[in-house]
């Protein structure tokens, strides 16, 4: 089943600002959501904290605060929000994932134990999304745009 990918637009318009707010460097956190079957609703995200390490080029998620939110979220939610993925900005360039992001993903659904969205904020209108799975041939596929609604993107692999 083609997995369906809902981001909703108060999250992406936090990823959008956190991303102005701490240029010329990166910035990033991780995305909490729900998951059903295959599909991935993307509700809430964490946000650079202190302990985080932030460079023009790179950004690295260190701040404990990231997963005490993460747990907070699936306590909150009676066990049905968790971590779905994570998400970073590109300060200049496409919204296109480098060889340090791909291995982080992969590092990231391993961890996890299901696929997980990468998602990279750049300067174009929508950020990049990406799925990730543990292995096979679909690892990083760049999803798209597939419909938008009035408090949410919803993302899906092209044909
Ligand atoms: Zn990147």
């Amino acid at each position: 089943m083609t997995p369906y990918v809902l981001l909703s637009k108060k999250v992406a318009d936090e990823i959008r600002l956190a991303r102005q707010v701490r240029l010329p460097k990166e910035t990033g956190g991780f995305l909490i959501g729900l998951r059903r079957g295959p599909h991935i609703e993307i509700t809430d995200l964490t946000h650079q904290g202190t302990g985080d390490y932030a460079s023009h080029t790179s950004f690295e998620r260190r701040d404990p605060r990231h997963r005490k939110k993460i747990l907070a979220s699936w306590r909150a939610s009676g066990s049905t929000e968790s971590l779905v993925g994570d998400w970073h900005s590109h300060p200049c360039g496409a919204p296109e994932p480098s060889a340090t992001d791909r291995k982080a993903w992969k590092t990231l659904a391993q961890a996890v134990g299901r696929p997980v969205i990468g998602v990279i904020e750049a300067a174009s209108s929508t950020p990049g999304v990406f799925l990730a799975v543990r292995r096979g041939i679909r690892f990083g596929v760049r999803l798209e745009m597939v419909e938008e609604g009035q408090d949410y993107f919803l993302f899906a692999e092209g044909r």
